[in-house]
């Protein structure tokens, strides 16, 4: 939090102009920095009945309470944010509320016990962090404490986080106390990598894995916060933050804290570009619609502009997956309003361009971006590999001939590619002619059997044509000259561009 920046302490030192007012003013200033409790500590869920997007999970736990028959050890596995810290303090409420005489389901989250819990600090539900905390000494140390019986509580709770974390000496020293572990102990494990736990562990405990939140749930927490902070805003605001956090709830209250530390109101889609670094959606658009028209200049163009905001070339592709994504499903269900999270402004320009584009082409875009992607982080030249991307994706009629294009690369050598492509895909690429690569593509000269999808921008027909059978008679070459060829930053590109590998290079007898 940037002290001072909201309006009210703006207002303060503003009124206090003398040297000992503005001391004083400093003072309250910075007391309410201290005593700001972040977004995501302020709204947890409190009870099973508000944890958020979770509910099979809360409801069997009610269930096993209910019934009594709650197990002694928990293991919750999911990613960050999702909430597992969340459900297993009010797990450690429900059992140990002093409100009533046993377990209940609706803790009362007013009695000591259900306070101290709901902010880690009660004597019998020990929070213990198994990222620092993963020596044998420490398990131990645990084993040693648990013999004795709760302090004032029905139980004595241990919630270990990022259990993964732990050596093999203390899962083997844990694995003691859990094959036997006196009645009144519970343990309740949180991690994000549950392949880490070992088996022997993993057994003992029933699992629960929690899924990632969906934006529309976190959307409806956002506005909730938002309403109860009094904090004005813009409705596009939401939908891209909400998905900005990528299922994590806590993710998206910090890019909220964010937000609102700028003290500028109301929040806007605008200030999300400006402070978190997201790309602008019209700007996106324009880039996909240059695309869309087979506009070479335009595309470089639209990327440039994105790139002079100074998102990075991984950013950029980020948010083409994102969009390409909405017009492919707006592509193939165009009634299923359920697959999308638009405003409805959004959705029109996303109907717009997904006239531009065909169904096969969206799907090879997207996976080619998803490659592109892990390609840039380990780049030098990243703004040169997306431009070249893009402009596969807006001349992808002129990529026909592959093995063509290979020998000019490289002076005569020819590359027989393979091509790797979804099942789905094949079985479409299957039902179309080969499209003769030496003829424009609109020659008229098809097979009088093709099918009515003949995409021009589909880069399913030019990838058929790739599986170029090696002719006979030709040798093959020497392996130095085979590594230059498959080292070559050219010749990568343009296998990253049609997700394809090479399979094997002969020399072209003709030169
Ligand atoms: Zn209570």
């Amino acid at each position: 939090m940037q002290v001072g920046q909201s309006p009210q302490f703006k207002m303060f030192l503003w009124k206090t102009p003398t040297c000992s007012a503005i001391l004083t003013c400093e003072f309250w200033v910075l007391s309410a920095a201290m005593a700001y409790t972040v977004l995501a500590r302020k709204y947890r869920s409190q009870t099973f009945d508000d944890v958020i997007g979770q509910d099979p999970i809360a409801k069997t736990l009610r269930n096993a309470i209910k019934t009594g028959k709650v197990a002694h050890a928990y293991l919750f596995a999911g990613t960050r944010g999702v909430g597992k810290t969340t459900m297993a303090r009010v797990l450690a409420k429900s059992l140990n509320c002093l409100a009533v005489g046993a377990p209940t389901t609706q803790p009362c989250c007013k009695c000591d016990s259900c306070v101290a819990i709901s902010i880690g600090e009660d004597i019998d539900v020990i929070e213990i962090d198994g990222a620092t905390n993963r020596g044998v000494d420490n398990v131990r140390e645990l084993r040693e404490n648990a013999i004795f019986r709760p302090a004032r509580a029905r139980f004595k709770i241990y919630i270990i986080d990022e259990v993964h974390m732990l050596t093999t000496e203390a899962f083997n020293a844990l694995l003691k106390i859990l094959e036997e572990p006196p009645s009144h102990v519970k343990f309740i494990f949180a991690t994000t990598e549950p392949n880490k736990v070992i088996p022997t562990i993993q057994s003992r405990c029933q699992r629960f894995d929690f899924r990632n939140i969906s934006p529309a749930k976190i959307a409806e927490q956002l506005k909730f916060v938002l309403g109860q902070e009094k904090i004005q805003y813009q409705e596009d605001l939401i939908l891209p933050l909400a998905k900005m956090a990528t299922g994590s709830m806590r993710d998206a209250l910090s890019l909220l804290d964010r937000l609102i530390s700028t003290g500028i109101e109301p929040l806007t889609a605008e200030l999300l570009q400006e402070f978190l670094g997201q790309p602008n959606s019209e700007k996106i658009y324009n880039l996909i619609g240059q695309i869309g028209d087979s506009d070479a200049a335009g595309t470089l163009a639209a990327a440039e502009d994105l790139i002079s905001t100074g998102l990075s070339e991984v950013q950029i592709a980020d948010a083409l997956i994102d969009f390409m994504r909405d017009i492919m499903v707006i592509k193939s269900a165009p009634g299923e309003s359920d697959f999308l999270l638009l405003t409805a402004e959004q959705r029109k320009r996303t109907g717009d361009l997904a006239e531009k584009f065909d169904t096969a082409a969206l799907i090879y875009n997207i996976t080619a971006l998803e490659r592109l992607r892990w390609a840039l982080k380990n780049s030098d030249t990243p703004r040169a590999l997306l431009e070249a991307t893009l402009l596969r994706f807006a001349l992808a009629q002129h990529f026909l001939n592959v093995d063509e294009l290979m020998s000019q690369l490289k002076g005569g050598a020819t590359a027989a590619v393979k091509k790797k492509e979804p099942t789905s895909l094949k079985a479409k690429a299957g039902s179309q002619p080969p499209v003769t690569s030496h003829e424009p593509p609109d020659a008229g000269d098809r097979k009088p059997d093709t099918s009515k999808e003949q995409p021009p921008k589909s880069p399913v027909a030019s990838e058929e044509q790739a599986k170029t059978q090696p002719s006979t008679g030709q040798s093959e070459i020497s392996s130095q000259r085979k590594n230059e060829i498959v080292g070559d930053p050219a010749v990568k590109m343009v296998l990253l561009g049609l997700n394809a590998t090479i399979s094997s290079i002969e020399e072209n007898p003709s030169d």
